[in-house]
């Protein structure tokens, strides 16, 4: 499969899940707009380091996915820089956990507003665009917290249920348009934002580190084995290919059974 003459806006893409989707689809070819916070300069590497890897133009954005003029102005400067988005990744996410009663209402906003708001705004701008070309892809990093629930991610839960109903909306509406729209739902992946967790999970639960690791993370888990960044931008490309054309709506789960119990 090549993605050449494609491109690729992977939001939240300086770090972890984002940035290796980014990387499997310049692997294919497609020119990437990375987005996502981080230091200027560790951002800039990574970002010639995909051009020098992959052969490919990368495209860095710096929008705030709190903020829906700056995402409309991600998309527009991605079309305009590139000359069309075919592929959407919705990824940016962050994490807090703590009791409801005590959940920070900025917080709560904020969650929604990065993990489900700037999806719904991202796409209404690329969507236009992908009508004109009759070809898209819209893939939206859900979690296996858009099936089940765990305590004290509310917001997180909340937003992630809400992509999957996003998802499945979209699917419907772009369906005639050759546009498929379908979300990954992985379990406990190891990146920075997971890692991040820990020292709030050890204080809402009482645990040490490796009870947080070994009883609540990998709990869930039957495999025992956290999920790799690269196993889900595998399926990320897989879901632009040929093969995946007839699959719009789904939330593909990649979670080690997590879910299946
Ligand atoms: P990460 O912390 O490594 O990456 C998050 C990315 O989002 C970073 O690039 C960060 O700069 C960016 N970001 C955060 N706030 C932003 C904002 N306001 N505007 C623009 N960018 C912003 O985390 P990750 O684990 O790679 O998570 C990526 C996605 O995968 C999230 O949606 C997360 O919910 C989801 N996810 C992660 C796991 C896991 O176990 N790591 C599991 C299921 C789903």
């Amino acid at each position: 499969m090549s993605l050449k003459s494609k491109t690729a806006l992977v939001t939240g893409s300086t770090s972890g899940i984002g940035l290796a989707i980014a990387k499997g689809f310049a692997g294919q070819g497609a020119n990437v707009v990375l987005n996502g916070f981080g230091k200027p300069d560790e951002i800039e590497r990574t970002r010639a380091g995909i051009e020098t890897e992959y052969g490919v133009r990368a495209h860095y954005s710096g929008a705030d996915m709190t903020k829906p003029a700056e995402i409309e102005a991600m998309v527009r400067e991605a079309q305009e820089t590139f000359g069309s988005v075919d592929i959407l990744v919705n990824n940016a996410g962050i994490q807090f956990v703590s009791p409801i009663e005590e959940f920070p209402g900025e917080k709560w906003e904020q969650i929604i507003a990065i993990n489900l708001s700037s999806a719904f705004y991202a796409m209404k701008a690329a969507i236009p665009g992908m009508k004109a070309k009759g070809w898209g892809r819209i893939i939206n990093t859900a979690s296996a917290h858009s099936l089940v629930a765990s305590p004290y991610k509310s917001a997180y839960v909340a937003a992630k249920h809400g992509i999957a109903g996003l998802t499945k909306t979209a699917a419907l509406e772009l369906a005639p348009h050759k546009i498929t729209v379908n979300c990954i739902s992985p379990g406990y992946v190891w990146t920075p934002l997971v890692e991040a967790q820990i020292p709030d999970t050890m204080k809402a639960r009482g645990l040490t580190k490796e009870q947080v690791m070994e009883d609540v993370f990998l709990k869930a888990q039957p495999t025992k084995e956290f999920v790799t960044v690269d196993q889900v931008a595998g399926l990320a490309v897989f879901l632009c290919s040929d093969a995946a054309s007839q699959m719009t709506g789904a939330n593909l789960t990649m979670d080690g059974g997590w879910t299946a119990q």
